[in-house]
């Protein structure tokens, strides 16, 4: 089917309380493995690609991958931009199709986050796409910075409220404690600000830096409004860690396919666990293929 946008999966979500995941891709073994674990799942997906994963493939190559995909599969899939920073760069992934986009912010003055976000909500808008916004610093787990100094940069309720009212943003993404990369220890998520923060909009709420997060408290989040939760270090882990077990294994090996087929299977499976415990599996009435 064609691509749909984070608004139509997340309105599904929000109603009968689960979580979409969203996932971050780079690649075509990612792609498919998205793909793969979304059918086998029967669950809505996000893939998603950072300005990172855009410079490395091309915006025409990921575009074409993910339209690709969609058009192949009975499951909606939204193809959203992952941490827009660049107001060009995100109308770029607009005119090229992306049916969602994320303008992160998060780094200017609350006033300018506002300005910055709604205007790219009113264009995104426009052109039939959502929008997802980010109050607060979701920082990287490599920032070496103390609990009270992550806590100052934690989103707070009342400027969620403020800011999903004066932007019009289809998600929020907020700061509660999750990083972004491989955790060190056991991430403390801040689940009373979540709670406040779901009391206070009425926006489907995004937890980043989900990779590493236990179960348990995925599970907690989706039941206190998350809606769509962003996976991308899990991914990279399971699909480079198998690569190199086939290398490992052969190390005379020179098919592509014999290193690439086993990462793209791994990816698949990780995925699928997320989807699980996201409630997001199970949602769709379509026959699995496997
Ligand atoms: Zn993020």
């Amino acid at each position: 089917m064609p691509l749909v946008t984070l608004a139509e999966v997340l309105k599904d979500a929000d109603a009968k309380g689960y979580a979409v995941g969203a996932f971050n891709c780079n690649n075509m073994e990612i792609v498919q493995a998205i793909i793969n674990a979304a059918e086998a799942e029967g669950a809505p997906v996000i893939i998603q690609a950072s300005q990172g994963a855009i410079k490395y493939a091309g915006l025409e190559y990921i575009t074409a991958l993910v339209r690709a995909a969609a058009a192949g599969t009975p499951v909606p899939v939204v193809l959203h931009l992952d941490h827009g920073t660049d107001f060009n760069q995100v109308l770029r992934c607009l005119r090229a199709g992306f049916t969602s986009v994320m303008i992160d912010g998060s780094k200017y003055p609350l006033e300018e986050n506002i300005a910055l976000t709604r205007r790219v909500a009113e264009i995104a808008h426009a052109m039939g796409a959502s929008v997802e916004g980010e109050l607060g610093r979701i920082g990287g787990t490599e920032d070496h910075i103390s609990v009270s100094e992550r806590e100052a940069t934690m989103t707070d309720p009342e400027e969620a409220r403020r800011f999903v009212a004066e932007t019009g943003v289809d998600a929020l993404a907020i700061a509660i404690g999750t990083a972004h990369g491989r955790y060190k220890g056991t991430p403390k998520l801040d689940f009373d600000r979540l709670a406040a923060i779901d009391r206070l909009i009425p926006t489907p709420i995004v937890l980043h830096g989900s990779s590493g997060v236990p179960d348990a408290d995925i599970r907690r989040a989706v039941e206190l409004g998350v809606r769509k939760i962003n996976i991308d270090t899990d991914i990279r882990i399971a699909f480079v860690e198998a690569a190199r077990q086939a290398l490992a294994a052969n190390p005379d090996e020179i098919d592509p396919r014999k290193v690439l087929g086993p990462a793209r299977e791994a990816a698949a499976g990780i995925i699928r666990h997320k989807m699980q415990v996201f409630g997001c599996a199970g949602r769709l009435h379509i026959s699995p293929r496997g």
